[in-house]
C-alpha cells in the first residue's frame, strides 16, 4: 500500500498556501506602508467583519480571550459579579471570566449539541439567588450555535447581559442572524486554526451597541480617547495592521469555506451513517460552519489509536472540563445537579480532521477506515 500523508486534524498552512498569492501582496503593503498599528487595515477588516455580520460594529483586539474579557468590562462587569457560562468549552472562556475580575458559575450542556443547556442554566441562576448575577458567556461550539431565542429569554427574565463567544462560529446563523448578533456584545479568536483564523493572534468585539463599542475602544488602548489621557483604567490588546490586513483576504473566502466544510461534514455523514458512532446534530433553523466535525463514542480513545495507526490525525476538545482542569478544581460554582453531560462527553467526542482544503477523498478515506474498524469489531471488545 502506497504511504498517503498523515491527514492533520486542523492545516493552517494548506490554507495559508491556498491563498499565498493574496496574502503575500496584502502583507508586502502593509510592510511597504511603515504604518504597523491601528491604522487603515485594521479600520478597513473592522467595517467588513461588522457588514459580514449584519452588525453595526466591529472593533479588532488581540485575541479571542481579550476579546470576551474586554466585553465583560464594557458592560461593567468586575469583581464582585458572577458570570454564568459552561465547563464544555475552552479554558479561555472562563480565564477571561476571572481576569475581568468575576466569578464563573458553570451550567452543563445539551447533548445534541453540547452547547449550553437552558434548564441547567435557570437552575443555575434559582440556586445562585441573582442579585451578583450579570451576565451569561454563551459559547457556539464546534460551529453550532447555542440556542439564543431560548437563552436571550431567560437573560430578559432576569435581567442580565448576554455575550456571544464566537470563536468556532463565524459566519454559523439561526435563521437570518449570525452569531455575533444575537447578545449585547459578542467575542471573536481569530487563532490560526479557526474557521476565519489569522497568521497570529487576533480577535474581535461586535456589537450594535454605539456606547459599548465606544467604551471597548476606549479599553483597549489604556483608556485612551486623545492619545496619552488616559479617560478609563484600560489596557493594551490592539488588532495589529499585518493580521489585519490577512483577515481582510480570509474574510473573502470565510463564506465558500464554510460551504466546503459542509461538504466535507455531507461526506462524514454519508460514509459514517452505518456506524454505531453518533454523527454531528444540526437544529433545523440552524446554518453549521462545522469548526469541527465531532463524533461520539464509548471507545474515542481506541478509535482515535486506531486512525493514528493508518495516518490519520484526530483532535480531543476537550479531554477534561475546565473545572476538573488542575487550576479550577474544587473551586468553581456548578449548576446544581452538577455537571453529567459536560463530564460524560469530554471522555467520548473526538474531532474528525476537518478544514477547508481537505479533500473529498481523504474524507472518504476517514469514513472508510472507521467503517473497518467497527466491522472488525474492535469497538465490541469491551462490550461483552
Ligand atoms: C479559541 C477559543 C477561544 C480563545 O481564543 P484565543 O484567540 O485563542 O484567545 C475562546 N473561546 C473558544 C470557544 C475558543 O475556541
Amino acid at each position: 500500500m502506497s504511504a498517503a500523508p498523515f491527514v492533520l486534524p486542523s492545516n493552517p498552512k494548506a490554507n495559508y498556501l491556498a491563498h499565498r498569492e493574496e496574502l503575500d501582496a496584502a502583507v508586502r503593503q502593509v510592510l511597504d506602508s511603515g504604518w504597523y498599528i491601528l491604522g487603515q487595515e485594521v479600520s478597513g477588516f473592522e467595517a467588513e467583519f461588522a457588514a459580514y455580520l449584519g452588525v453595526k460594529h466591529a472593533l479588532g483586539v488581540g485575541s479571542g480571550t481579550e476579546a470576551i474579557h474586554l466585553a465583560l468590562r464594557t458592560l461593567g462587569i468586575g469583581p464582585g459579579d458572577a458570570v454564568l457560562t459552561v465547563s464544555h468549552t475552552a479554558v479561555a472562556t472562563v480565564a477571561a471570566i476571572e481576569l475581568a475580575g468575576a466569578t464563573p458559575v458553570l451550567a452543563d450542556i445539551d447533548p445534541a449539541t453540547f452547547t449550553m443547556d437552558v434548564e441547567s442554566l435557570e437552575a443555575a441562576i434559582k440556586a445562585h439567588g441573582h442579585r451578583r448575577l450579570k451576565a451569561i458567556v454563551v459559547v457556539h461550539l464546534y460551529g453550532h450555535p447555542a440556542n439564543m431565542p431560548a437563552i436571550l429569554e431567560v437573560a430578559g427574565r432576569r435581567g442580565l447581559f448576554v455575550i456571544e463567544d464566537c470563536a468556532q462560529a463565524h459566519g454559523a446563523s439561526i435563521g437570518a442572524t449570525k452569531t455575533g448578533g444575537w447578545g449585547h456584545v459578542a467575542a471573536f479568536s481569530f487563532y490560526p486554526t479557526k474557521n476565519l483564523g489569522a497568521l497570529g493572534d487576533g480577535g474581535a468585539v461586535v456589537t450594535n451597541d454605539p456606547v459599548l463599542t465606544e467604551k471597548a475602544r476606549l479599553l483597549r488602548q489604556y483608556g485612551w480617547r486623545e492619545r496619552y489621557i488616559s479617560e478609563l483604567a484600560g489596557t493594551n490588546t490592539r488588532l495589529d495592521e499585518l493580521q489585519a490586513a490577512i483577515l481582510r483576504v480570509k474574510l473573502r473566502h470565510l463564506e465558500a469555506e464554510n460551504a466546503r466544510r459542509r461538504q466535507l461534514a455531507a461526506v462524514y455523514d454519508a460514509g459514517l451513517a452505518s456506524t454505531p458512532l453518533e454523527l454531528p446534530r444540526c437544529a433545523r433553523t440552524v446554518t453549521h460552519v462545522y469548526h469541527q466535525y465531532t463524533v461520539r463514542s464509548p471507545r474515542r480513545d481506541e478509535l482515535a489509536a486506531y486512525l493514528k495507526s493508518k495516518g490519520i490525525g484526530t483532535a480531543v476538545l476537550y479531554p477534561q472540563p475546565v473545572h476538573l482542569q488542575p487550576a479550577y478544581r474544587d473551586r468553581l460554582s456548578l449548576a446544581p445537579g452538577g455537571l453529567a453531560v459536560t463530564e460524560g462527553v469530554c471522555r467520548q467526542l473526538l474531532c474528525l480532521p476537518m478544514h477547508p482544503q481537505l479533500e473529498d477523498e481523504q474524507a472518504r478515506r476517514i469514513a472508510g477506515e472507521i467503517v473497518r474498524w467497527h466491522a472488525s469489531g474492535a469497538d465490541e471488545r469491551q462490550d461483552g
